[in-house]
């Protein structure tokens, strides 16, 4: 047999996302007694796989939230991306990061607040996970 391992994200907004995490061939002629069920090996690999499709959602879906623009509801510009290294229980990851442009309705304020904002700064300030 063939055992495909997927996740679906479901966003706050409702739309879904699949993500193949895994893949397992367990061609039974050939099965032994120490190749029955999940492996160590494939265990570690699919958490990787699974941790790396969890972070990037929730980048994703915090970078998209973050651009709404709270005084007026417009759709904020993407200054850049920036590339993070993130320590986790299951690895580390590179991810890439938006910093987002602060709002032509507030241009006043941007003198205050200093520039583009950073949305996962807060989340990761030292770049790794609480856990870690
Ligand atoms: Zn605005």
């Amino acid at each position: 047999m063939e055992v495909r391992i997927i996740v679906e994200t479901t966003f706050e907004n409702g739309t879904t996302k699949r993500h193949r995490v895994g893949y397992l061939s367990r061609p039974f002629r050939r099965t032994q007694p120490e190749g029955f069920g999940l492996l160590l090996e494939d265990a570690k690999i699919i958490l990787r796989q699974l941790q790396n499709a969890i972070l990037r959602d929730q980048i994703e879906e915090i970078s998209a939230a973050s651009r709404i623009c709270p005084d007026c509801d417009g759709v904020r510009a993407i200054h850049d991306y920036r590339s993070r290294v993130l320590d986790t229980l299951f690895g580390r990851f590179k991810v890439k990061a938006p910093r987002i442009r602060c709002c032509a309705c507030n241009a006043k304020s941007d003198v205050v607040l200093g520039g583009p904002l950073s949305p996962l700064a807060r989340f990761f300030p030292d770049r790794s996970t609480p856990e870690m």
